[in-house]
């Protein structure tokens, strides 16, 4: 069988040192993987005629030796926008708009995400496209301010917000909104979803509930950002959930993933009628000693254990661990069930 080559397995390739001649012959290259190779030799790296120079090619692929900024000389920031690098991140926004839109996460023309790429510049998606059928072409280039730069089309409305969740946290350097069903559902209940109960939401997300206010104004982005020192995914009250990344623009799709698989089960524990059962303080404890070595924020860092699994807000039998007390189950009251069972105790003897 042929082997198949994407554009990810050349910049792998590329990313280890690897020389783009050492490609099977015979391989089958995917549409994007052209396009790079393409791209790598339309600016002189030889690829075409066979000649490629590995560290070239890595350099191509690699982000500009001058950081950009707005202040930038226009040619330098069109030479990135157009770049293999350049496309490289608007292949990744694609990937990221098609698993949106793959799993529900959007709807219409519903959902953007943006990549920062220098000091106060970024990489976002259009306005009016679905995002699970955009193409690198249609992406933007956009300053901190949402001063437009480059790209045909125009840049997305809510693209304020993402800037200012860049502006407040340098660290963010990917975000993505989308409005999933069930994690919407806790946005317009305005609730966090209850803890202590799966070791991966624990881990990778970090939520809270920004208030609502209309899309796209500052004052909403404010409100967001507000959040981000100590949460990195965001239910937007009445609206839906934004997310934000100090690794990549796919990191930020994962913790949208995370909550909203998250939620979905939750809802289901809920349904079957018994307590979930939770995990302790001193486990849940482990989980964040991890989540803070991954760099990753989370308002319970340096809490004490007894304060970690409070889920007062959770309704459906969660109690909180500060009360070592469990409390009776929901519709359990044990007088009532005394003299329900004393009546059914006389009328079997009256049966009798
Ligand atoms: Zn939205």
């Amino acid at each position: 069988m042929k082997p198949v080559i994407s554009a990810k397995d050349i910049e792998a390739l590329l990313a280890h040192g690897g020389d783009v001649r050492g490609l099977p012959t015979d391989a089958i290259l995917t549409p994007s993987a052209k396009d790079l190779l393409r791209d790598l030799a339309r600016r002189g790296h030889g690829v075409a005629d066979g000649s490629a120079n590995s560290d070239s090619l890595a350099t191509a692929t690699a982000p500009p030796a001058k950081p950009l900024s707005s202040r930038s000389p226009k040619a330098e920031i069109d030479d990135f926008f157009n770049s293999a690098y350049g496309r490289n991140l608007k292949e990744q926004i694609c990937d990221v708009g098609r698993r949106l839109w793959q799993r529900a996460y959007v709807d219409g023309n519903g959902g953007n995400i943006a990549i920062r790429v220098g000091e106060n510049i970024a990489l976002c998606t259009p306005t009016l496209v679905s995002k699970g059928f955009m193409k690198p072409e249609d992406m933007c280039l956009v300053d901190f301010e949402g001063n437009q730069f480059c790209g045909a089309r125009n840049r997305t409305s809510e693209i304020l917000m993402h800037l200012q969740i860049m502006k407040r946290q340098p660290r963010a350097v990917a975000t993505v909104h989308c409005h999933p069903p069930y994690s919407t559902g806790f946005a317009v209940a305005g609730m966090v979803p209850p803890t202590c109960m799966i070791p991966e939401y624990e881990v990778f997300a970090s939520v809270g509930v920004a208030p609502y206010r209309t899309p796209g104004t500052p004052e909403m982005g404010k409100l967001v950002a507000d959040l981000t020192d100590k949460h990195n995914t965001i239910l937007m009250a009445n609206h839906g959930v934004v997310s934000w990344s100090h690794n990549n623009v796919e990191d930020a799709y994962f913790k949208v993933e995370i909550l909203e698989a998250y939620c979905r089960t939750i809802l289901v524990t809920a349904q079957l009628g018994v307590p979930p059962k939770t995990m302790t303080p001193a486990q849940l404890q482990d989980l964040l000693q991890i989540k803070q070595s991954l760099g990753i924020p989370d308002p319970r860092h340096g809490l004490k254990e007894c304060e970690l699994c409070d889920n007062e807000e959770w309704r459906p039998g969660v109690t909180c661990a500060i009360s070592p007390k469990a409390e009776p189950a929901v519709g359990f009251d044990p007088e009532a069930e005394a003299a329900v069972q004393a009546i059914t105790d006389q009328i079997m003897a009256k049966l009798i």
